[in-house]
């Protein structure tokens, strides 16, 4: 199983206080799944949610995009055709042969940037069809990373 998550503090919509809320994305038997799982500090507050789907809520995403950073998936080897990569996008997500087609030609030209959970699942379905991918962390700019100084 692939998963990625992170604790984040918020507010308590309850009484105010300092609520940890622990948020995920995962891929579990060919699904992409996320989470949301909060509970206060000073109240009995709390609440657990859990969903599968193509569309992970952007809250979830961001909370993960800011802690781990974005993945980058990219081709890796040549590509004769993009007909299995049409279908290896239409069936990783819901896509309209339209979508699928600008999506692919995306694909090859920059690379798709997203959660690793996200990247991973695709890198799964390309790879089904023998297109060759890698997924490597995409450049994020964090000056405790910066070697110059
Ligand atoms: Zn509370």
């Amino acid at each position: 199983m692939i998963t990625q998550g992170v604790k984040v503090t918020d507010r308590c919509r309850a009484c105010g206080g300092t609520t940890t809320v622990d948020v995920g994305q995962f891929f579990d038997e060919g699904m992409l799944c996320w989470g949301t799982e909060g509970q206060c500090a000073d109240c009995s507050d709390g609440w657990c949610e859990q969903d599968c789907g193509p569309v992970t809520p952007e809250n979830i995403r961001q909370a993960l995009l800011q802690a781990h950073g974005a993945a980058r998936l990219r081709l890796s080897g040549d590509v004769p055709s993009l007909v299995p990569v049409l279908q290896a996008l239409r069936s990783a997500r819901e896509l309209s042969l339209g979508e699928a087609r600008a999506q692919a030609a995306q694909l090859v030209e920059t690379g798709f940037i997203g959660t690793l959970v996200e990247m991973e699942i695709l890198a799964v379905h390309l790879r089904k069809r023998a297109i060759q991918v890698s997924v490597e962390p995409a450049a994020s700019p964090r000056p405790n990373d910066n070697r110059n100084g």
